[in-house]
């Protein structure tokens, strides 16, 4: 398994650890665990994010980080320190949700004034904070309004003021951004990002959305079915996935099924089911499969070759194909090819600068990809 895994993890806490979950379990119905043996080092500083698909544990795994859910197995801390029997608001956690959850009777700065006058701030002191905090989210100026007067991503600002106001070393985020536009979405994922680095703030962040993922988070962590399948840099993870699933989850590639033929020293050769044999890498379980076992290629379609000079210098694994279909993007094309005396379909991205000129559907093409861009994967 690549970096470092959920199952290996020591339970020896790390220096630097501000939380940790040791072999922690969860069922709501006390048949179903929806968490499983979850061993998790969460960083001081880091920008954490649990991305997996609807249903996979992450709000649950929140939830208990905030108090609000108990482990029914395991336990949680904070600091060192075993949180199960502290309640929520001890814990000095921030936290964004995806309902706003504001407090539609208060002003702006009532709002985000709130974890303040909690902790018996001053008033005065308390609203000094408060003002900070709302420039820092660039709303300054709407202190007066009620929620119901903004749009949802200015509400969504006041949350994240409110979450950061009192100074939390930790603050929990679940898909804060999920009712938001695309656009939106985006200009206030580099902004979360901003406002986490100049704090120095640890952030938990849920989201089932890898691009966002990728954009905002010093480590992801990919849950699959109530587990961790891989905890690694944005990098790492799309580099070297450790199996079929993360690969998929993880931007963009052509998975291709086939069976093992040798491998040595890493390159594997793989009879693919469509036909051709092809060179790849394998990582993850599948370094230590057999001549026989079933594996999946991903390969990436950026890492796909095309056009006559390029694809016959490069690489170890090259073909003639059909072109089936091209689409036009604005800065690249995706051009979908069939191999010449197989049924191995691929797509593949070209940059539109560095496309050949000639890729009309229904034209033949060299096509080429390295064993090092191709990798073999244990079938999940
Ligand atoms: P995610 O946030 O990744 O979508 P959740 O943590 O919300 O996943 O859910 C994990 C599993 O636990 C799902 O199967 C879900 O149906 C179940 N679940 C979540 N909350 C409850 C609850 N309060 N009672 C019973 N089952 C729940
Ligand atoms: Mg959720």
């Amino acid at each position: 398994m690549g970096g470092e895994s959920s199952t290996a993890t020591p339970v020896a806490a790390r220096r630097d650890a501000l939380a940790q979950f040791v072999d922690v379990e969860k069922t709501y119905d006390g048949v179903t665990l929806v968490i499983k043996g979850l061993n998790l080092s969460i960083h001081d500083g880091e920008f954490l994010t649990l991305l997996g698909p609807s249903g996979s544990g992450k709000t649950t795994t929140l939830l208990m980080l905030a108090g609000f859910e108990r482990p029914t197995g395991g336990r949680i801390e904070i600091a060192g320190r075993s949180i199960e029997r502290e309640p929520a608001w001890r814990r000095n956690l921030g936290m964004v949700f995806q309902d706003y959850a504001l407090f539609p009777h208060m002003s702006v700065l009532e709002n985000v004034a709130f974890p303040l006058s909690v902790r018996k701030l001053a008033k005065h002191e308390a609203r000094a904070k408060a003002m900070a905090a709302l420039a820092k989210v660039k709303l300054s100026g709407l202190e007066d309004r009620s929620p119901g007067q903004l749009s949802g991503g200015q509400q969504q600002r006041v949350a994240l003021a409110r979450a950061l106001v009192f100074g939390p070393r930790l603050v929990l985020m679940d898909e804060p951004l999920g009712a938001l536009d695309k656009q939106l979405r985006e200009q206030l994922q580099l902004e979360i990002k901003r406002l986490q680095r100049e704090l120095g703030v640890t952030v938990v962040y849920v989201t089932h959305d890898q691009e966002e993922a990728l954009v905002m988070s010093d480590r992801i962590a990919v849950f699959r079915k109530g587990r961790i399948c891989q905890l690694d840099t944005p990098q790492a993870l799309y580099e070297r996935p450790c199996d079929s699933f993360v690969a998929q989850f993880i931007g963009e590639n052509n998975q291709l099924a086939g069976r093992l033929q040798d491998q040595h020293s890493g390159v594997a050769r793989v009879v693919l089911a469509t036909g051709p044999t092809v060179l790849a890498t394998t990582v993850g379980d599948a370094v230590n499969a057999a001549p026989g076992a079933a594996v999946v290629l991903s390969l990436r379609p950026e890492r796909v070759v095309l056009g006559d000079h390029e694809a016959k210098r490069a690489a170890e694994n090259a073909f003639r194909a059909r072109i089936v279909e091209v689409i036009y993007l604005g800065d690249h094309l995706r051009v979908r090819l069939a191999v010449v005396d197989t049924s191995l379909e691929l797509l593949a991205k070209v940059h539109v600068g560095s496309s050949p000129a000639s890729l009309g559907v229904g034209l033949e093409v060299d096509l080429a990809w390295s064993a090092r861009d191709c990798l073999a994967l244990a079938q999940t």
